[in-house]
């Protein structure tokens, strides 16, 4: 049996992942549609018409305060996201949740939205409950993510309906992008979609509630509204209308004063993803420990996919960057986030690493099937 996508290097590992009888991936097989001008691919200048269609009805609606939301996490994407509604009369409330550690660039990244002409708001979670969140994530799921993931999806949804916002554009629909799932809505966030792809490892705030025995009405933020309240918005995937590529992303970002890092972010050989906050690389790690793939691997992947490096420079790539070991950078601000100490962190990551994936060796993460 394979083990790895023939095209690009995404391992079966990978939840959700399916393979065709070629051993092509279905983020590869999505990939193509999205590429090519073959006719029953996508047609992404109809896509636009649609997108400025809906423009004109959402204009239409006459809404008390704003015309469109977007949440913003001062990335690249949603740079770009807030850039295919500008110079269309549109009044923009951008959302931003700041978890109390931003980095110096993110917060230089996060103040380009409002200079680009939309609004801001930056929300900040009550910390006593979100860093017992963050805790409860990291040591009983080794994911410290799991519920910011959902808060992120959610929150910006909950403002928008309560401020009678028409609409909301959310950024990439990952569940096609990296995965290429066909089952889900295209062009609409889900309940379907926000269960499988926000709540990782099927946690829902709802279940995480009852575990953890925390009382559902502190995590309904967390949470997507009823499938009721969700037909008051228009909330859809930028994916759908624009095709969505980190690259061209990072370009138009740059425009409006987006800066990246000198060099390339730990964990991968490009400069400018995950470099607002820190949690994400410790979320990455664990990534890496449980499925056998990091960051460096998206991102190979992709270019493969655009045919911009060679299967076999992807294999150097990622054996060069996506096992360099977290470091302490990372480590230290995030054990003293959640108030843990060193030995329990140490402990909870060799708990994750999936022994079906890597060798025992305490020095280095090595693969029992290496990528081929
Ligand atoms: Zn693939």
């Amino acid at each position: 049996m394979h083990n790895y996508c023939s095209n690009c290097l995404l391992p079966t590992s990978k939840p959700f992942i399916k393979f065709d009888k070629y051993g092509k991936c279905s983020a590869c097989i999505f990939h193509e549609k999205k590429n090519s001008n073959r006719k029953n691919k996508i047609n992404w200048i109809k896509r636009k018409k649609e997108f400025e269609k809906l423009i004109t009805k959402i204009q239409k609606r006459k809404a008390p305060y704003y015309d469109v939301c977007v949440p913003v996490s001062g990335g690249k994407d949603s740079i770009t996201q807030v850039s295919h509604l500008l110079n269309k009369g549109l009044r923009i409330l951008a959302i931003n949740i700041d978890y109390g550690i931003k980095t110096e660039i993110g917060h230089h990244n996060l103040s380009c939205i409002s200079k680009m002409g939309a609004n801001l708001i930056t929300y900040r979670p009550d910390l006593k409950l979100h860093k017992k969140i963050l805790k409860i994530s990291f040591l009983k799921f080794g994911d410290p993510d799991l519920m910011s993931h959902c808060m992120l999806h959610a929150l910006p949804i909950r403002i928008a309906i309560e401020l009678k916002v028409p609409m909301i554009l959310l950024g990439e629909n990952a569940a096609l992008e990296y995965s290429g799932s066909k089952s889900i809505n295209e062009k609409k966030m889900s309940k379907q979609w926000f269960e499988n792809y926000a709540s990782n490892s099927g946690m829902t705030p709802i279940k995480f509630s009852k575990l953890f025995k925390i009382p559902y009405k502190k995590l309904k933020m967390y949470d997507l509204p009823t499938a009721l309240e969700l037909k008051k918005i228009e909330a859809v995937f930028c994916s759908y209308y624009f095709k969505w590529s980190s690259e061209n992303n990072f370009k138009i970002a740059k425009t409006f004063g987006f800066k990246s890092l000198r060099k390339n972010t730990e964990g991968t050989y490009r400069s400018y993803v995950g470099i607002d906050e820190k949690i994400n690389r410790v979320h990455q790690y664990l990534k890496l420990l449980k499925f056998g793939y990091g960051r460096a691997t998206d991102h190979a992947c992709e270019d493969v996919r655009n045919n911009k490096i060679s299967r076999k420079k992807a294999i150097e790539l990622v054996k060069k960057y996506d096992r360099v070991k977290l470091s302490n950078y990372f480590i230290n601000d995030f054990i003293k986030f959640i108030n843990i100490d060193l030995k329990t962190f140490n402990i909870t990551l060799e708990k994750y690493k999936n022994k079906k994936i890597w060798q025992r060796n305490k020095k280095k993460l090595i693969k029992i099937k290496e990528i081929k």
